[in-house]
Parts: structure tokens; C-alpha cells; sequence
């Protein structure tokens, strides 16, 4: 399966991507997760994106696709993959629709984690990453309603909405009945 998990921060996705990446047995590709692997290496890729990643900017395309790129050519990505964080906006998806088209392949679906702006914040104060300041989360939070969430036109007909409301393994049910993969699923 290739499946893309979209929603704002403090919604779940990460963890939630985790486990179900697990549960579907596919690799788990977070742009996020690999940007703070190679700051802590102190690659020069991390260099460059800290400064982004701190403010809660988008890190340019240019480093975000060729990391993605690198990524999904790996063998463990053949048969499937859960991206989380990537695409954050049109021109990634765009980028990446012709990126698997030339793989002869296309997304399963697009899973939406949903919760209310209150909820998003309380998680997020709760969080308390490093780049989790008051101004990188009001930043973020404005970019995905700006650039991030005009995504689920672009992938209407394959757009899975969920509840991030409740808890992780109770949304990890939803998601996996949504997708025809739950506990009540045939096969
Ligand atoms: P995340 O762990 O998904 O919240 O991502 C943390 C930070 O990494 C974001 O605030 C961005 O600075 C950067 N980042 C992650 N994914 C992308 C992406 N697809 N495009 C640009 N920047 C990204």
C-alpha cells in the first residue's frame, strides 16, 4: 500500500503514522523524522534545514524533494511506503504524482486526521519539542491551513477523513477500518 497521511500539527499524525506503517508493514517515511536525524548528525543537510525547521518555515523544495527522492528509491519502499509530512503543498504533490508515475505506481490513499483547533494546541503545548515554541506552532498551524490543506482537493478521490479525536489506539482502529484494513475488514 502507498498511502499518504495528512493533518495539522498536534493532530497525531506522527504517531499514528508510526503504528500504522507498522501494522500495514511498510516503511515509515517521515520528512520530519529524517530532517531532525541528520541535524543530530550534524549533516550539512540538517544544517541547512535547521533555521526552517526552527522558525516552523516549510524547508525549500529543492532539499525536501531530493531527501524524498533518495528515500522512496530504497528497497524497502518497493512494494510500499506510509508518507508522513510529504507533500505539505501542491508543488510536492505535483512533484511527487510524476515522481511514482514514472515508477508506474500512484498513492492507495490519502488518510486526514482530523481535529479541532482547541484540542490541536493543548497537544501541542503538551508535546513540548524543540522546536515547539509559541510562534514555530502559530507558523505551522497557519502554513498547513494555507498550503497544506488545499492538498485534499488535489486528492479528492482518494481522500480517507478521520476522527484524531480519542485515544491512539482507538484512532489507529478508525484508520484501519477506513482503509478496509480493521479488526471487522473480510481479509
Ligand atoms: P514534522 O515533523 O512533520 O512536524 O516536520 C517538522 C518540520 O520539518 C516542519 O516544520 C518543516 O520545517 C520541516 N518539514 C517536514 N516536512 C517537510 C516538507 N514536506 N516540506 C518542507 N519542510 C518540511
Amino acid at each position: 500500500m502507498r498511502l499518504l497521511i495528512v493533518g495539522p500539527q498536534g493532530a497525531g499524525k506522527g504517531t499514528q503514522a508510526a503504528l500504522l506503517a507498522s501494522n500495514l508493514q511498510v516503511p515509515h517515511v517521515s520528512t520530519g523524522d529524517i530532517f531532525r536525524a541528520n541535524i543530530s548528525a550534524g549533516t550539512a543537510l540538517g544544517v541547512e534545514a535547521k533555521g526552517y525547521m526552527d522558525r516552523g518555515d516549510l524547508v525549500p523544495d529543492e532539499i525536501t524533494r531530493g531527501m524524498v527522492a533518495d528515500r522512496v528509491a530504497e528497497a524497502d519502499a518497493a512494494a510500499g511506503f506510509m508518507l508522513d509530512g510529504f507533500p505539505r503543498n501542491i508543488a510536492q504533490a505535483q512533484w511527487l504524482s510524476a515522481l511514482l508515475a514514472d515508477r508506474g505506481e500512484d498513492l492507495d490513499a490519502v488518510v486526514v486526521l482530523t481535529a479541532p483547533d482547541a484540542e490541536l494546541v493543548q497537544r501541542m503545548l503538551l508535546r513540548g519539542r524543540a522546536d515547539d515554541t509559541e510562534e514555530a506552532i502559530a507558523r505551522r498551524l497557519a502554513i498547513y491551513y494555507a498550503e497544506t490543506e488545499p492538498l485534499l482537493e488535489y486528492y479528492a478521490d482518494k481522500v480517507v477523513r478521520v476522527d484524531g479525536v480519542g485515544d491512539v489506539a482507538e484512532v489507529q482502529q478508525r484508520i484501519l477500518s477506513a482503509l478496509g484494513r480493521g479488526a471487522d475488514a473480510a481479509s
